[in-house]
């Protein structure tokens, strides 16, 4: 049992030395991660390691640590690269390269990048001045190689970090020159997300006796995982745009990665999203490296609220809060949709992984569920009676708000004058009413989007509104409508068009009898014809509503007061 248990505890036990230690807590890290807890020990001991864990789970420090403490410190006269870490983008090898030089802190080591797209006047002076490890992408490596400016017969340790996807990248050919030109008694590691055979093979060609070390997705699951919110659009492919824009909108992310398959289609949706009045931008390999940079920069920044990017582009970049991933398509396969959705609910936070699939890629989803065991919901892309009743909550909430605030009292004596020959109640609405309109001048898309015809859900016929429900208001004062008591409302997830969707199924009654909804937290009121109201309630029984059994009951509240 550890009685002085100090906060570093955890990276001391696995024998990691007092500089290394001082740099985490520098950056705040307090316990080791999985994959660390593992790693870090075999590589200590100068083993070769073949590691698969997830994204974000911190395989950077389990390899960069022990290279570092293995290295120690520099001689003074001549510098060899002794330490080699290869990884599949630039953009990675700027990533890695800051966080070795992170943990290096306090030490004398130099780090370099090396990568296409970066002067290679700069490298060559970085490389002569004297490197003891370098991060590069396996084509510029060689490239260096063949010019005779990189030397790896000093080369101690090499990391190949996110394998699986320098494989995909077609780099298979240059990692085998660039192994031939190091010692073969060096120590190697291998780190890759997913071990498809085609990784066993080159491990077993080039890792002597590794250990291996994999983190089980699943064990992960329970904390991290359980996170993701993972919800599927069946949506034909021309509607996809519009269905992104909604669900958008009804999501109200804080930040956003859409994935693409190609440049071409990241461009595209670009524009499309610039021109619906996101700020988004792209995030693809035909940018220059000035332009790259400037867009995660912004991005990271939260400058821009959404990225569009190709998986390339994005591979194994860290990118914090990261509130909802989009797949513009489904992933082509289950390893790809993991590092794709990897990149939100990171570090325990909660994250949103929205795909849009067409009706006859449906079956590419159930594959994924297969594979990564979590459930994939198929939702209805909002309608827009669905976004105007969110934007009708949302002013519910910011007029609540400004209520609470005080300082009214300029805005009372306009309201006072008009209330001499109008009602208070209409009074509110009307100004509740230019707020809105003054919010977003433009126009909500009013079509429904149509679900991809081939995919048949039961829940599948919402009721066509028209967006503003114009005369909601004369019939909620009508006396002909009685409201209806229920006892589920926003934090059973509740909206309004679930009430419309279980009353129309269940009770066979046309939308036309339904009239103002109101979600509050813990219930609902929904408007109905006198008519129907019986048969409502009857049908209602024993339904269930998101999951949950519903009660429903005429409202006993007098009409017109909210509750
Ligand atoms: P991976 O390579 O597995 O995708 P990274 O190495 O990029 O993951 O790490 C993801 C994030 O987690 C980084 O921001 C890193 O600084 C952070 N991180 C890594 N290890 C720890 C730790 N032990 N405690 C806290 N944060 C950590
Ligand atoms: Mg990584």
């Amino acid at each position: 049992m550890e009685i002085d248990a100090r906060p570093l505890d955890g990276f001391a036990a696995l024998g990691l030395d007092e500089r290394l230690i001082a740099a985490l807590t520098s950056l705040g890290y307090e316990e080791p991660t999985a994959i660390q807890r593992e790693a870090i020990p075999p590589l200590l001991a100068g083993k070769d390691v073949l590691g698969q864990a997830a994204t974000g789970t911190g395989k950077t420090a389990a390899f960069a640590l022990p290279l570092l403490q293995r290295l120690g410190e520099p001689a003074a006269t001549e510098r060899a690269v002794r330490g080699l870490i290869l990884v599949p983008t630039r953009e990675l090898a700027m990533q890695v390269a800051e966080a070795v030089h992170k943990y290096s802190r306090g030490s004398a080591l130099r780090v370099v990048p090396i990568y296409g797209g970066q002067s290679i006047v700069q490298q060559l002076r970085a490389l002569e001045r004297g490197v003891d490890v370098v991060v590069a992408t396996p084509g510029r490596a060689l490239d260096h190689l063949r010019r005779g400016s990189l030397h790896l017969d000093a080369v101690q340790t090499l990391i190949l970090d996110e394998a699986d996807e320098m494989l995909d990248m077609g780099f298979a050919e240059e990692l085998e020159a660039i192994l031939e030109h190091t010692p073969a008694e060096r120590q190697t590691a291998l780190f890759s997300a997913t071990v498809p055979k085609r990784i066993l093979e080159i491990a077993k060609r080039h890792l002597r006796a590794p250990v291996q070390v994999k983190i089980q997705p699943e064990k992960l699951a329970a904390g991290e995982r359980a996170r993701v919110r993972e919800i599927a659009y069946i949506v034909q492919r021309r509607n996809k745009p519009a269905a992104l824009a909604r669900v958008l909108d009804m999501e109200g992310p804080t930040s956003t990665i859409v994935f693409c398959r190609t440049r071409i289609e990241v461009d595209e949706l670009t524009e499309t999203l610039g021109s619906r009045g996101y700020s988004a931008e792209a995030l693809h390999g035909g940018l220059s490296q000035e332009q790259r940079d400037r867009v995660l920069r912004r991005f990271r920044d939260g400058a821009s609220e959404i990225l569009v990017a190709t998986d390339v582009a994005a591979r194994g970049l860290d990118i914090e809060h990261v509130s909802h991933v989009v797949n513009f398509d489904v992933p082509s396969s289950p390893d790809a949709y993991l590092h794709r959705i990897g990149r939100t609910g990171r570090a325990g936070r909660e994250g949103v992984a929205v795909t849009l699939a067409e009706a006859r890629e449906s079956r590419l989803l159930r594959n994924i569920e297969q594979f990564t065991k979590h459930k994939i919901t198929i939702e209805s892309v909002p309608t827009a009676h669905d976004l105007r009743a969110r934007r009708l909550e949302l002013m519910h909430t910011a007029l609540e708000e400004t209520l609470t605030g005080g300082n009214l009292d300029a805005y009372r004596r306009v309201i006072e004058s008009l209330a001499v020959d109008h009602d208070v109640l209409d009074i509110a609405a009307a100004a509740a009413k230019l707020a809105d309109e003054a919010r977003d001048g433009s126009a909500d898309d009013e079509a429904d989007i149509p679900k991809d015809v081939a995919f048949v859900q039961p829940l599948a016929e919402r009721p066509r509104f028209t967006k503003a429900h114009p005369d909601a208001a004369k019939r909620m004062a009508s006396a002909d409508m009685t409201r209806i008591f229920i006892d589920l409302g926003r934090s059973a997830g509740i909206r309004p068009a679930d009430l419309v969707g279980a009353i129309t199924n269940e009770a066979k009654v046309d939308a036309r009898q339904i009239g103002a909804i109101d979600i509050a937290d813990g219930f609902s009121l929904v408007e109905v014809s006198n008519a129907s109201v019986d048969s409502i309630i009857a049908a209602l029984r024993g339904t269930k509503l998101r999951g949950k059994p519903v009660t429903a009951r005429r409202d006993r509240k007098v009409k017109g007061v909210r509750p």
